[in-house]
């Protein structure tokens, strides 16, 4: 019988045109051809075929044996388990609504990474402890472009303790941030870290469970952000400014604590409920069952009672071996998740939200949940 070789023709009808692609680019950076690229107008964020070799639904090079695409993406298939027991040697229970790991919360000893960052600064100083002490050599990050004035996220490669600086805080459109893989290769770099959402965070997984050459082998950190959904960059104009008259040049910063927070340079905090949100909740997400980052190294997210500290989920060795570099340096410093059992229920009611989700016609596995409520 003759091994399927599951290409783009497969990957464009099972994840792009079905609803599960996320618009994550893992595809588009695994390509080894020409032939992929990345939409973001009308906030579409999605992959597609160029019209040559096969044209949108059909790849002349996946008809001659390549699946790279297929092997980076992190929803085709049995995406989840796959990259599970890369990961951890074992799919994870149903009992283990947000993953695998252990919660605690974590935050910059440095007051201005916590004042810089959006909650308590950690994934700015564990991005500036990776670059600083030769564990990787660039990461993949989202800025805003230009002077930041129109809020439009962007991929972006920080090398240096300033362009960590210059990128933290969340912005909640859309950035898929794999996408400034090129540009860090480019650089030099062998060694490179992903932040990124639930999404972006089990690219690695995917590619390196499925052999995805180097790509799979230079991504050796993965950052996670905890995320419940982006939203579309109409909101800045149809909600924001329409509703509100917050003009997205006026915002400071944006936070989601159970309504929308903005910050504006005029010294103003607005308040916006997240019900009127919803209808900008970008295509992408809506099927999306990973609150948690399921997949990265270490997960983060402002969830809880204490403001400025980020609460971290550790999930494999390397994770651990980071945590415990810092701590031991003086450059974090942790308490308990038990400090705040309020988050990690919380933690555990919206992972099972995201969870249920995933569509009863695909694969089984993330829809998966305990049998007991809650
Ligand atoms: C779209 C989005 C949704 C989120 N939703 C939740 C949530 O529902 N609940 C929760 O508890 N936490 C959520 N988070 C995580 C939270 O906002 C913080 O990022 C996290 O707690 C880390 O805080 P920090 O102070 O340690 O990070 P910082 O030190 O400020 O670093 C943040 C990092 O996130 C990157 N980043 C910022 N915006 C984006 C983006 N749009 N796409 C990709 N990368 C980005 C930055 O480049 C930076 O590297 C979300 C984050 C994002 C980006
Ligand atoms: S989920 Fe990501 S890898 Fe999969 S098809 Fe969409 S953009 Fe490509
Ligand atoms: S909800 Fe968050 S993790 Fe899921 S697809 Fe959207 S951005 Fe990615």
């Amino acid at each position: 019988m003759a091994v399927e070789k599951p290409q783009w023709r497969e990957l464009f009808s099972e994840v792009v045109t079905s609803g599960l692609c996320t618009g994550c680019a893992a595809c588009v950076i695994a390509c080894p051809h020409p032939v992929l690229e990345y939409e973001t107008d009308n906030g579409a964020y999605k992959p597609f075929h160029l019209d040559l070799d096969g044209g949108p639904d059909d790849c002349t090079h996946g008809q001659k044996g390549c699946t790279m695409c297929t092997r980076a993406c992190p929803r085709f298939r049995n995406w989840e388990s796959e990259i599970d027991i890369q990961r951890f040697a074992r799919e994870r229970t149903a009992d283990e609504v947000w993953g695998v790991g252990d919660v605690l919360l974590a935050r910059a000893t440095d007051e201005s990474l916590v004042e810089n960052g959006q909650d308590g600064g950690f994934v700015s100083a564990l991005l500036i402890y990776v670059l600083e002490n030769d564990v990787v050599d660039a990461a993949l990050v989202s800025g805003l472009e230009g002077d930041g004035s129109t809020w439009h996220a962007v991929p972006m490669v920080a090398r240096t303790r300033d362009d960590v600086v210059t990128t933290a805080k969340s912005r909640y459109t859309y950035s898929a941030n794999l996408l400034a893989y090129e540009e860090a290769v480019e650089g030099g770099a062998e060694r490179i870290a992903l932040v990124g959402m639930g999404c972006l965070a089990s690219a690695p997984g995917a590619m390196q469970a499925r052999k995805a050459g180097k790509v799979a082998r230079r991504l050796s950190l993965t950052i996670g952000l905890l995320c419940s959904k982006t939203f579309d960059d109409s909101i800045f104009e149809k909600l924001f400014e329409a509703q509100y008259n917050i003009k997205r040049a006026d915002i400071l910063k944006m936070n989601i604590k159970g309504v929308f927070q903005l910050w504006t340079k005029d010294g103003g905090f607005h308040e916006i409920p997240l019900k009127e949100a919803q209808p900008y909740t970008r295509e992408g997400c809506t099927l999306c069952p990973d609150f948690a980052a399921e997949h990265a190294d270490l997960s983060t997210g402002g969830i809880g009672a204490f403001g400025d500290w980020t609460l971290v989920i550790v999930r494999t060795d390397l994770g651990r071996e980071l945590l415990s570099a810092m701590k031991e340096k003086g450059l974090i410093e942790t308490r308990p998740g038990d400090d705040d059992p309020g988050a990690v229920a919380l933690l555990h009611k919206l992972a099972r939200v995201s969870r249920k989700r995933w569509p009863e016609t695909a694969v089984p596995g993330p829809r998966r949940l305990p049998v007991t409520p809650g």
